[in-house]
Parts: structure tokens; C-alpha cells; sequence
């Protein structure tokens, strides 16, 4: 049987957000059909799906019903349940596999699989208790941060750690779930590299991305990203190990630290497109939704080359405070991309959409695509 699952088949999507969304956009214009499966109706992904099933992850009947309509299957959150991917897996193809997704799930696990498979970590400490919190701070000394184990996203449940007096109260506000303790790192830049492999073990990697967080959330990421061929090496490499590793076969993003000695060492892995990768749309030859979704259907990964230098910023909800934003200007700018996600609410911090700019080079890239969310905000006299 041919492992290729042609254009005209169907795919099956757990999740329904933004990435659910622009993967269905990959998929419509391959000629793919989609059903997405999610407790959201009118989702950023329902909305550009063939059916749309509102039921909760436990549903597994409904799982069940999904794998039995579709051809393959992948998701685009990393807190689906694993047990529904198993059950999903019964029936038909899922991809990335369960090993990427349960690995993801949980940092103490994450970190544990880095260490033990020999990819550079952040020192850490399990913390299930009180105790286990104080002798994770004499092993590893201060500062560090405290993190739950499971459903941190976007630096939600996690409380740097500066003086043992603290403790008690960090402890307090980890509401008894599992945790993890790491070192706090110094680090020069955040980086990251999104990367696809396919069924026959082909792997392709978009590089080197340089990202900055506001507020824990990923504001401007840059690419191909000023670094030395040393570390443009040696990120891929790590990245590729962790790949093969896992048998991961789909997109995924690797989340790294550079430390001042050019060290890089692992954050976390996002076993789906990710944030960062967004810029890979329009900016490079293949996107890394259209990766992903020819990496689940067994087709030949496509070319990453970049056109030209690219910046995206995410749009946040905060960026409603004053009305809506002023969508004209900032699309009448040659270089530069609108994508929203079709989110009714603004909520602050919500990532309610990105925009890209390509340039000829880094700064000229951000630059404009700092003008270019600038010129967004109502009410704001334009940048000159
Ligand atoms: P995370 O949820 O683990 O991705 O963390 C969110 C952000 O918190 C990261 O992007 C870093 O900016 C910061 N952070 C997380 N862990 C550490 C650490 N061990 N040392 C220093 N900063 C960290």
C-alpha cells in the first residue's frame, strides 16, 4: 500500500486555534478536505473546515467518529490528552506519534528525556513538596524558577525564585501540583528552530530564529537569525537528534537558550508549528504548515529557502484597547503581511493575529514590521 495519503483525502485535526487555522489553510490549498475536533464551536480552525466536531478530548467516542471519517490525523496543542491520540491511533494514522506529544506534556519528563539522551539542559530538580523544593534550591543554588510540571504555556504557572525565604510562598502558590525547578540561565538571546522530518526520516530545518518575549509572550521573531556558523551548526544538529529521538514525523520547534559562551541549551520542544515559525509564511519557499501537512500525508518535504530577510510581530489583544486597529494603513505597506486569526474577543494577551515584513536585511526587517504594527494602533499619530 502506497504510504502517500494524495490530495482529495481527509485530515483529522485535534485543536482548533491558530495553528489548527493556518495549517487548514496549507491543506485547502493543497486540495486536502478537513475535519477539526475541538470543545469550541466557530473555531480560528472550524471556521476553514469541511466539519467541525464540538466535543470535549475525553470524548472518545467522538474520537472514535473523527478517525473513522478522516484519512490521517494530527494536532496542533500539545495538551491533548494521550489517551486520545492512543485511542485515535487504533483507527488510523496520528502524526506526530504519542512519544513527542507525552515528552511535551510534562517538563520534569521533557528535561529527563534531554538529559538522559545527552542534549544540553537547564540543571533541574523534580519539586513535588515543600522539602523537595528546599533541596532543589541547595543543589542548584539561586537564582532559579519554578515551574508546574504540565499545562505552562506563554510563562503562565512558573515564579522566579531569589531568596530562600521565598520558599514557603512559591511553594504556596504551586497550589500542590507537580513542579520543576531549574537554574535560572543568563542567556545572551532566545532562539529557536522549527524543523520538519518526514516518514522516511528526510529532515529539513528553517534555521536559526531569534525571538524576544514581552511579558513571557513572544513578541518579534527574526530570521535567518544573526549567529555564528557554529551555532547555526550545532542547532541543527541538537535539533535533529531530538527529532530521531522521538520519531517525530510532522513539524516541531525547538526552544533554546544562547548563553554569553555561545553555548545553546534546550528550553522546550513544541511538538506542532509553532509561533516563531509563523515568519516561514511568505518568507520562505515552503511554510511550516505546508511542511507539516506534507510531512502527516507522506509527500517530499518542500525547499526552506528564504526569499529575503523577515520579521513577524505578534498582534495581541491589548492592541484593541482604543478600537479597533487602523487594518488599512498598515496593509498599504509594501513588504508587509496581515494574517488574523479570526478571534471575536481581544482579550489582552490574547494573540489575535501576526504580521510579517521581508527586507533585505534583519534590522530593515524589523524595523518595518515594528512601523507597521505601530501604524495599527487607533488613534495613535502615524510613525514618519
Ligand atoms: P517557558 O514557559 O519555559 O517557555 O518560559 C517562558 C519564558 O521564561 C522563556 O521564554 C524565558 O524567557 C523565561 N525562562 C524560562 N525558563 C527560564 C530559565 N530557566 N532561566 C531564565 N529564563 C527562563
Amino acid at each position: 500500500m502506497s504510504e502517500i495519503i494524495p490530495p482529495g483525502s481527509t485530515i483529522g485535526i485535534f485543536g482548533s486555534g491558530q495553528l489548527g487555522r493556518m495549517f487548514a489553510m496549507a491543506a485547502r490549498r493543497l486540495g486536502y478536505r478537513l475535519h477539526v475536533f475541538s470543545p469550541d464551536r466557530d473555531s480560528p480552525a472550524g471556521q476553514l473546515s469541511d466539519h467541525e466536531i464540538v466535543a470535549d478530548y475525553h470524548d472518545l467516542d467522538a474520537v472514535r467518529r473523527l478517525a473513522g471519517d478522516v484519512d490521517v490525523m494530527t494536532y496542533e496543542f500539545e495538551n491533548i490528552p494521550v489517551n486520545t491520540i492512543r485511542t485515535a491511533m487504533e483507527l488510523k494514522p496520528v502524526r506526530p506519534g504519542i512519544d513527542a506529544l507525552s515528552t511535551a506534556q510534562n517538563r520534569v519528563r521533557e528535561k529527563s528525556f534531554m538529559q538522559d539522551n545527552g542534549f544540553p539542559v537547564t540543571p533541574f530538580h523534580p519539586v513535588k513538596s515543600l522539602d523537595d523544593l528546599k533541596e532543589g534550591i541547595r543543589i542548584l543554588g539561586l537564582p532559579a524558577v519554578l515551574k508546574t510540571a504540565s499545562w505552562g504555556y506563554d510563562g503562565k504557572g512558573q515564579l522566579k525564585i531569589e531568596s530562600a525565604d521565598d520558599l514557603p510562598a512559591a511553594w504556596n502558590r504551586m497550589d500542590g501540583s507537580e513542579s520543576i525547578l531549574e537554574s535560572w540561565v543568563t542567556f545572551e538571546r532566545e532562539l529557536s528552530v522549527v524543523a520538519a522530518r518526514c516518514l522516511h526520516g528526510d529532515f529539513t530545518s528553517f534555521g536559526v530564529i531569534e525571538n524576544h518575549h514581552v511579558n513571557h509572550i513572544l513578541d518579534v521573531s527574526l530570521a535567518p537569525a544573526e549567529v555564528s556558523p557554529q551555532v547555526r551548526v550545532r542547532a541543527d544538529e541538537i535539533t535533529r537528534g531530538i527529532f530521531e529521538k522521538l520519531g517525530v514525523v510532522g513539524t516541531m520547534a525547538v526552544e533554546y537558550f544562547l548563553t554569553d559562551d555561545g553555548d545553546l541549551i534546550v528550553n522546550e520542544i513544541a511538538p506542532r508549528p509553532h509561533n516563531s515559525g509563523h515568519l516561514t509564511m511568505g518568507g520562505c519557499e515552503t511554510d511550516q504548515f505546508e511542511q507539516q501537512l506534507r510531512a502527516v500525508c507522506g509527500l517530499p518535504l518542500g525547499s526552506v529557502r528564504y526569499h529575503r530577510s523577515v520579521a513577524m510581530t505578534n498582534l495581541l489583544g491589548d492592541l484593541w484597547k482604543h478600537g479597533k486597529p487602523d487594518w488599512a494603513t498598515a496593509a498599504a505597506i509594501p513588504g508587509v503581511s496581515l494574517h488574523l486569526y479570526g478571534k471575536a474577543q481581544p482579550r489582552a494577551g490574547r494573540k489575535m493575529g501576526h504580521l510579517t515584513a521581508l527586507a533585505d536585511t534583519l534590522q530593515e526587517a524589523e524595523e518595518l514590521a515594528l512601523y507597521a504594527r505601530e501604524t495599527l494602533t487607533p488613534g495613535k499619530k502615524k510613525p514618519t
